[in-house]
């Protein structure tokens, strides 16, 4: 029987602990595993290589994503270190020009200096998707973070010409975006966000469906290091059980703080795919099931001000968790880009990324409203 993504969600990877019936299984607090003789044993030798905690999430996240594989990491930017290492020198990786900092951070103070090329471009627009000779790699955010640009996904797959098509669908989540069914090679997920969805753990996963890709990918998991803790996969395990539930809240309260804001004179420019006047909003809903929960917008006057204003929304870096943060990206999360390569991209000083959680949405209006009278 296919079950719907709501089913699997609670389902997949769930099932009652067989040694006790317990309906949660247990976490599996364990560094190792007794061996019967040398090398016989039930499936599990060291917690590095696997972990029955960590294998159920990985199986769960396959599902979600639709995914025959998917591998956990201990963060989102362990996941990307792990697919840049499947590249050799002198490859070239071509990427959006609005991923997040540290993804730009990773490729362009880590990875460059063991000879990887990487350039950028606006991948919303798809012709600037143009491959060299040696592009092996594509790197795409939809939305991006944090402009919330939409590349068409199935477009740019049209154009890869054998390199990989990798999607960081964090913004998204795979209730709301399944790029490997749009042709992607990889999707991404920082887990932080949506996935885990209540602002307590860090992680990261990778999902493919290609056999070949999966097993050099376990293989660098374990060869490298960066797993998560049986801990952590307990709770990200726990919070997509609820995550199409929070999809739809983070979503149906984005539109509305979306649309009052646009209306709102002392506000410059607001950000958000779920507006007709986005440039890409018919992509958006082509490819998306709802816009998410993140928007972003651009203050005529001082950021700082209407910041310390709010009272319900917390001023704080990451995303996607149930309450409704917001960041300021020049100074904060985007801190790591130059100052001339924040320009580039359109990150101002007045600019305001907002993720918006589930509360009700009158407190968060009325907690808007009365930071935007105070400039
Ligand atoms: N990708 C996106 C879109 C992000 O926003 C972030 C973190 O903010 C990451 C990747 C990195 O994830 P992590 O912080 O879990 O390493």
């Amino acid at each position: 029987m296919k079950l719907h993504f709501e089913t699997q969600a609670i389902h997949v990877g769930s099932d009652s602990d067989a040694a006790t019936g317990a309906v949660i299984p247990p976490i599996y607090a364990t560094s190792t595993y007794e061996q019967e003789a040398p090398g016989v044993h039930k499936g599990f030798d060291y917690s590095r290589a696997d972990n029955p905690t960590r294998q159920r999430l990985e199986h769960a996240l396959a599902a979600l994503e639709g995914a025959e594989y998917a591998i956990t990491f201990a963060s989102g930017v362990a996941a990307t270190s792990a697919v840049v290492t499947l590249l050799k020198p002198k490859d070239h990786v071509l990427a959006g020009d609005d991923t997040y900092g540290g993804t730009y951070r990773l490729f362009e103070q880590i990875y460059r200096k063991y000879g990887l090329e990487f350039s950028y471009v606006d991948t919303s627009c798809l012709d600037s998707v143009s491959i060299q000779k040696n592009t092996k790699m594509i790197w795409i955010e939809s939305p991006t973070n944090p402009l919330m640009k939409i590349t068409d996904i199935a477009g740019v797959a049209k154009r890869k010409k054998g390199a990989l098509l990798v999607v960081d669908n964090t913004f998204a989540s795979p209730y709301l975006q399944r790029p490997l069914e749009l042709g992607a090679d990889l999707a991404m997920h920082s887990t932080t966000k949506y996935l885990g969805g209540h602002s307590d753990l860090i992680g990261g996963a990778l999902m493919t469906n290609d056999k070949a890709i999966y097993e050099e990918l376990k293989f660098i998991q374990k060869a490298v290091g960066a797993i998560p803790s049986p801990f952590d996969c307990f709770l990200v395990h726990r919070g997509i059980k609820t995550l199409a539930v929070r999809m739809k809240a983070h979503s149906e309260n984005a539109q509305r703080i979306a649309e009052f804001l646009s209306e709102s004179p002392k506000v410059k420019n607001v950000y958000y795919p779920g507006l007709p006047s986005h440039p890409q909003h018919e992509v958006a809903r082509r490819q998306m099931r709802a816009f998410s929960g993140m928007l972003s917008f651009e203050l005529k006057a001082d950021a700082t001000r209407f910041l310390r204003n709010l009272k319900v929304i917390v001023l704080a870096e990451s995303l996607g968790g149930i309450e409704s943060l917001i960041n300021h990206p020049a100074i904060m999360t985007h801190a790591s880009l130059p100052a001339e390569e924040r320009t580039r991209r359109g990150i101002g000083d007045n600019l305001l990324r907002l993720s918006v959680g589930i509360e009700h949405p009158d407190d968060l209006i009325a907690d808007l409203e009365n930071a935007l009278s105070a400039i």
